[in-house]
């Protein structure tokens, strides 16, 4: 077996360094290469890279040991999540989670809309009332944490007694497989934005579905060559080279959002802060209202104020300021996306930028 499709350990931390690398021939890089190409040499495999690339190797082998199934690549999260809506037979109904990322929502609700699926939106954290949804459903989509709201499904009470014919798809994008392995829990797919915290520097779009069941490999992977949801060459590298430091990043993301979901609860103006317990992620609501919220998040020094999360630095934004977020999301909620940066610095710059200068007609 070659080097690159096997790896000399499972523990998550060595996988995602050492995983997709090409075979140590003599004087060979050490590294997977960059190769734009659309036309292959014809041969036993694809020869349009439509249809598969030699780039996409590496990272899908590295994901597919990661999450315990077998991986593909796609451009992008959406594209991803959308092969996987496309294995719902029309008319059929598919459970989901009612505070998903806003642009899944969108995409089912657009489906439901059109008489293609019948959408059932639930409680995720409720898992009688998931069951209750995902009954006869050809799919139950689970998005665990969800964004923004770090709302947690118990996916192994829920696949344990989830309908046999029901494919129950999870988005792992908050967790990462370093976190919950959904396949391990029972689940039949597992979709990532890896264009967040996999490759983890704001840099490249891209997206992964992982499954185990080779029915719905196949069919995902003839969708993606028919659909064109295909990743780059140069964004499948980039996604390689920032999940060889994964593991470091989550681990100092992680310290750093549990510091500041801990202290950030002890300011007068911030209230429910939501924080799991785990990830890189926090959200809080600023009581002083929408508008004030949104201030603060252009306010700060240090943590830029953006879309997106996962990356190296510090990023937030008032979610409600997207036309697509759900109106369960508060208006004055804000979503933290916690850096590696130096925790006090991220505190410094959060106390600062929460706190509003005096008005001036407080001024004398
Ligand atoms: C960003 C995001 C997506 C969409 O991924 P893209 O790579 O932007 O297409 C899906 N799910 C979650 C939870 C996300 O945060």
């Amino acid at each position: 077996m070659p080097r690159s499709e096997a790896c000399p350990s499972t523990d998550p931390a060595t996988v995602v360094v050492a995983a997709g690398r090409p075979d140590p021939r003599p004087g060979s890089p050490l590294n997977a290469p960059i190769t734009p190409a659309t036309a292959l040499v014809p041969g036993d495999g694809p020869d349009y890279s439509r249809q598969g690339h030699p780039a996409w190797r590496p990272f899908e082998q590295a994901l597919g040991l990661l999450e315990g199934g077998r991986a593909l690549a796609f451009g992008s999260g959406m594209a991803a999540s959308t092969a996987a809506f496309d294995l719902v037979p029309l008319g059929a109904t598919v459970a989901a989670t009612e505070h998903a990322y806003s642009g899944t929502l969108d995409q089912l609700q657009q489906r439901d809309a059109a008489g293609l699926i019948e959408l059932r939106l639930v409680d995720v954290t409720d898992t009688a009332a998931v069951l209750e949804a995902a009954a006869g459903a050809a799919m139950l989509w689970l998005e665990s944490p969800t964004n923004p709201l770090l709302e947690l499904a118990d996916i192994e009470s829920i696949t344990a007694k989830v309908d046999e014919q029901t494919i129950v798809a999870v988005d792992n994008t908050f967790a990462t497989p370093l976190r919950q392995r959904p396949l391990e829990l029972g689940a039949d797919l597992v979709v990532h934005s890896a264009s967040k915290v996999i490759a983890g520097h704001s840099d490249a779009l891209i997206g992964v579905a992982v499954t185990a069941d080779e029915t719905i490999y196949s069919t995902l992977e003839r969708r993606r060559t028919s659909t064109g949801g295909t990743p780059g060459a140069l964004e499948c590298w980039l996604a390689l080279r920032g999940l060889r430091t994964l593991a470091v990043r989550l681990d100092r993301a992680e310290a750093n959002a549990q510091e500041l979901s801990a202290r950030l609860a002890t300011l007068d103006a911030v209230s429910d802060v939501r924080y799991p317990g785990w990830g890189f992620v926090v959200s809080f609501t600023v009581p002083a209202g929408a508008d004030a919220a949104q201030r603060a998040t252009e306010r700060s020094a240090l943590i830029s104020y953006a879309t997106s999360l996962g990356g190296v630095e510090s990023t937030w934004e008032r979610r409600r300021r997207h036309r697509l977020e759900p109106l369960a999301v508060p208006e004055n909620l804000i979503r933290l996306s916690v850096g590696i940066e130096a925790v006090e610095d991220l505190w410094a710059d959060l106390c600062a930028a929460l706190s509003e200068p005096p008005a001036p007609s407080d001024e004398r």
